[in-house]
């Protein structure tokens, strides 16, 4: 049986860890070519050894890039079109939390800057180079589905309601990769560039657990999650592969949560 993603090119940024390691994965198992992007050459070296083994009939690659620099970003979406002849799925992954006391009286600029640097520029590169890509696609007449792509930011739950915990300028990052991708999708739909958010919840990845770094804080977390757990990055990478593939073709501009329930809880 042909893989949800059979014979797409993927390409996936922040894929040595988290959610970005557990979703090459998935996509690769479900038939996706993919290029691993992370600015750590070796994690995402790592990654692409795993997946050769695992999965010999597609083609996977490991591309070293910083998100943080337009002509990374650019030379990462060249390199999946030269090793795959196409773009299908863009998924702007990468993103970083500072694990310093990030409040509106403490947050120094330069944190500021960088993280949205990294956060919020590194997605908007990513999607215009996917989107430049992704025109070149030809439309299936055949399945009557649209290919132009399928872009999915992660945003977080935290563009969706108030954190307890400081981190002032992670938060803003994210709520503006929710308001972009929202209007993105609006920009691009009748072209059949699908975009939309994934927005976790906290997860047991090393981002979240570096910045959680002590057990009271990590128990003050767990207080208002109404599944009592942090959720696994491999969780977040199931509504991701549902986001690329066409199973999800009439969706798009959406915030899809994959948060364990914390943005109903009261
Ligand atoms: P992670 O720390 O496990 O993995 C992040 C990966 O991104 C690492 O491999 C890192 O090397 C890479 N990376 C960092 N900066 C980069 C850059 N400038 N260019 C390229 N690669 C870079 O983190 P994760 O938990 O998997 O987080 C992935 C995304 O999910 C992030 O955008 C994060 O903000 C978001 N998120 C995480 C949580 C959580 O609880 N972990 C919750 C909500 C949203």
């Amino acid at each position: 049986m042909p893989g949800r993603l059979q014979d797409k090119a993927a390409l996936i940024t922040g894929a040595g860890s988290g959610i970005g390691l557990e979703s090459s994965i998935l996509f690769a198992q479900e038939g996706a070519n993919v290029l691993l992007v992370d600015v750590n050459l070796p994690a995402a070296e790592k990654v692409q050894k795993l997946i050769a083994d695992r999965f010999p009939n597609v083609k996977s690659a490991a591309f070293k890039a910083d998100v943080g620099k337009e002509e990374d970003v650019k030379a990462a979406v060249d390199k999946a079109v030269e090793l795959f002849g196409r773009l299908d799925v863009m998924f702007n992954n990468a993103g970083i939390m500072h694990p310093a006391d990030d409040n509106a009286l403490n947050t120094e600029e330069k944190i500021w800057d960088l993280t949205h640097t990294i956060n919020v520029k590194g997605v908007w590169w990513g999607c215009k180079y996917a989107i430049l890509a992704m025109r070149n696609n030809p439309v299936d007449e055949a399945k009557g589905l649209h290919t132009g792509g399928s872009i999915i930011n992660t945003a977080s739950f935290v563009a969706i309601m108030g954190a307890a915990t400081p981190q002032l300028a992670y938060t803003a990052s994210k709520g503006a990769v929710l308001a972009m991708t929202r209007e993105l999708a609006m920009v691009h739909a009748r072209e059949g560039i699908r975009f939309n958010s994934i927005c976790p919840g906290p997860l047991k990845t090393p981002l979240l657990m570096d910045f959680l770094n002590t057990p009271e804080k990590r128990d003050r977390r767990l207080v208002h999650l109404p599944m009592g757990r942090f959720g696994e990055a491999v969780e977040v990478a199931k509504g991701a592969l549902f986001l690329a593939s066409d199973d999800s073709s009439y969706m798009t501009g959406t915030d899809f949560k994959v948060d364990g329930g914390l943005t109903s809880a009261y």
